[in-house]
């Protein structure tokens, strides 16, 4: 590798990622005295944290009266009993005071006459243990995760953290099942950079991308995910994708489940509101895989609405003028430009878009990266935390209530600071790095940079996002799994003919594309091996060939070890206990709508 100069740094801990998770971790770091550096390969405010609309959930009572165990229920009950249950309480109590910081940061929350922060309904948040609605997501408007960004950005400059913006990170540094750094190439001027850390903690975001029609950006590529499956480390829980049930029909854009939170409601091709036969007390509001679910059945039904009947009305006209240009003014502006609607008079036609991953890298509620054994199904990677999307605590389970990822980054952001401020004295000592430090990220980055096969990185990527799109969606069968599988099989066996054009070092997107490519690779196998083997229906994975949930012999973790284009599968028991004795852990129920 002596071709590349390499430029060395050394720091008490790095962070990958500079969306809500990681600024909130960087932050924290930052007053924790370390030395820290956050490597982000997009500028900071351009994360996809950004596009949060809808709002962030705690039980702060301001519209009614409401109780963080109510909250813990919910994400439960959300999570359909796959989520740990001490994560979940954790993230449930840390939610009131998580949210008076980010006030005191200054987030600028939208506010009720009286001057507190405005919270609305939103799906599957209910009262007294799933009584009736409950207004739980604080709101700026519906630019929540812009304001919550930006506050984020300027505190964490306030504090002595360094910004390695529009740096790519390639891989981790490991040795002897230590994580000791992260290799990254700097887009801008073409150099490769070593950083040498006692901790790193990825927060790179979730891997939307690996499907065809999503509402996240465009740089959600599960990076951090490619870069543990490289170091020999499983990912979990991959095969729970969310559908959001409102991605603009054609574009994928997301209109917030805040629209219906606000009154908002959809019909099928006969007008009627269908949601009150699926689900009778939450109706519009059911979470998202109950609405998602029934929205595709009635467009299987042959009841959609449009040309081919192939999507659905999401009504917001009878709210007014007043009331969408006060509470929904982003997504007024999203349907005029992505659908030509104008929102006080037509309905927004719609369609299940995949919009958040419940799966991700197995960590404790510290933020600590797990390398389960049959021994041991916790033990813990030293020097390697995950947070936010990119992780998976377990907090959401099988599927994700509207608000609380949000909450989960900036409550383990936190909870990540805070453990390594009880692990790790700021200014110790670095061993030195083994001679073969980072080979395996310059040597994949010197790979591409000069692949030379017949394919393009777009006409790969393309198979993989319809494979998925087709066979890893809202609805799967045992036929469309298994051919889902031959196929992703078939499209990974693809990659070493990959080609690229462009050999310089310098803003090179030809090569982030393709780097970008390999991690959403190992994510999309991940994914769909892990759907295939799971025989029940849980939450987001809802399989029509095993209906009903089998909590005897599926209550459990799934872990995905990728290398070179094969999956191998293995799982870990799900958290039947809780943190504190101030909550007892809620047994499985059959869910009701
Ligand atoms: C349209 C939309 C609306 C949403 N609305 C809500 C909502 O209302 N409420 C809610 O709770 N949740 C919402 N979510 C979900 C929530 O916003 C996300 O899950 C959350 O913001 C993810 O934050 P993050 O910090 O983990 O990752 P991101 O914000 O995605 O940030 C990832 C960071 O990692 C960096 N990165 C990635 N790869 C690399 C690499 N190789 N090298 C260097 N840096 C890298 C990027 O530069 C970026 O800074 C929404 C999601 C979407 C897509």
């Amino acid at each position: 590798m002596a071709a590349y100069k390499i430029i060395d740094h050394t720091y008490d801990v790095v962070v990958v990622g500079a969306g809500g998770a990681g600024l909130r971790a960087t932050m924290g770091m930052g007053m924790a005295g370390f030395k820290t550096a956050c490597i982000t390969k997009v500028f900071p405010t351009r994360s996809h944290t950004v596009a949060a609309q809808g709002g962030i959930g705690a039980s702060l009572g301001n519209m009614a009266e409401d109780n963080w165990k109510w909250h813990m229920y919910d994400t439960v009950k959300g999570s359909d009993w796959l989520g740990d249950q001490d994560a979940i309480e954790y993230m449930c109590r840390e939610a009131v005071p998580a949210v008076h910081e980010l006030e005191h940061f200054g987030v600028p929350f939208s506010r009720t006459p009286e001057g507190k922060i405005y919270q609305r309904p939103f799906g599957g948040h209910m009262s007294n243990f799933g009584e009736k609605p409950v207004q739980r997501a604080c709101a700026a408007a519906d630019r929540t995760g812009h304001a919550i960004l930006h506050t984020l950005y300027s505190q964490s400059l306030k504090h002595s953290c360094e910004f390695f913006v529009e740096y790519f990170a390639l891989d981790l540094i490991m040795e002897n099942g230590v994580c000791r750094g992260v290799m990254a190439w700097n887009l801008d001027d073409g150099s490769l950079h070593r950083f040498r850390a006692h901790k790193v903690v990825l927060a790179s975001g979730g891997y939307g991308r690996a499907f065809f029609s999503c509402t996240s950006a465009h740089t959600c590529t599960g990076d951090g995910h490619g870069m543990v499956a490289r170091a020999g480390l499983p990912l979990q829980d991959m095969e729970f994708v969310q559908f959001h049930p409102t991605g603009i029909y054609g574009s994928g854009c997301l209109i917030t489940e805040g629209a219906r939170g606000e009154g908002g409601y959809v019909t099928n091709s006969a007008g009627e509101r269908f949601m009150e036969r699926y689900a009778p007390t939450a109706k519009d509001l059911a979470s998202r895989d109950v609405v998602s679910r029934a929205m595709t059945m009635e467009i299987r039904e042959g009841r959609g609405v449009g040309k081919e009947n192939d999507h659905i009305y999401l009504h917001l006209e009878h709210l007014g003028a007043e009331t969408l240009e006060l509470r929904l003014p982003g997504i007024s502006e999203t349907a005029k430009i992505f659908a030509g609607v104008d929102v006080t008079k037509q309905p927004i036609p719609v369609l299940p878009t995949v919009h958040y991953n419940m799966g991700g890298i197995p960590t404790n509620v510290h933020g600590e990266v797990l390398r389960p054994t049959a021994a041991d199904p916790d033990a813990t990677v030293p020097g390697l935390m995950a947070i936010g999307e990119a992780a998976c605590v377990s907090v959401h389970g099988a599927n994700r209530l509207g608000t609380n990822s949000l909450l989960d980054i900036v409550v383990f952001g936190r909870a990540a600071a805070l453990r390594a401020a009880e692990t790790l004295k700021p200014g110790t000592s670095h061993a030195p790095l083994p001679k073969d430090a980072g080979d395996l990220g310059v040597s994949r980055f010197d790979r591409l940079r000069n692949a030379n096969g017949p394919l393009s990185t777009s006409e790969i990527r393309l198979a993989m996002q319809k494979t998925m799109q087709n066979d890893a969606a809202v609805f799967r069968t045992s036929k469309s799994l298994a051919e889902g599988c031959a196929k992703m099989d078939q499209v990974a066996g693809t990659l070493p003919q990959i080609k690229i054009n462009d050999r310089s070092t310098v803003w090179n997107s030809d090569l982030v594309e393709a780097l970008e490519l390999e991690n959403l690779m190992d994510c999309a196998l991940a994914t769909i091996v892990s759907a295939e083997a799971r025989h029940e229906s849980r939450g987001a994975h809802a399989h029509e060939d095993y209906p009903e949930r089998d909590d005897v012999n599926w209550q459990k973790h799934s872990l995905a070890w990728v290398e070179n284009g094969k999956v191998k599968l293995d799982y870990r028991p799900v958290h039947t206990y809780t943190l504190t004795d101030e909550v007892e852990y809620i047994k499985p129920q059959k869910r009701v709508y």
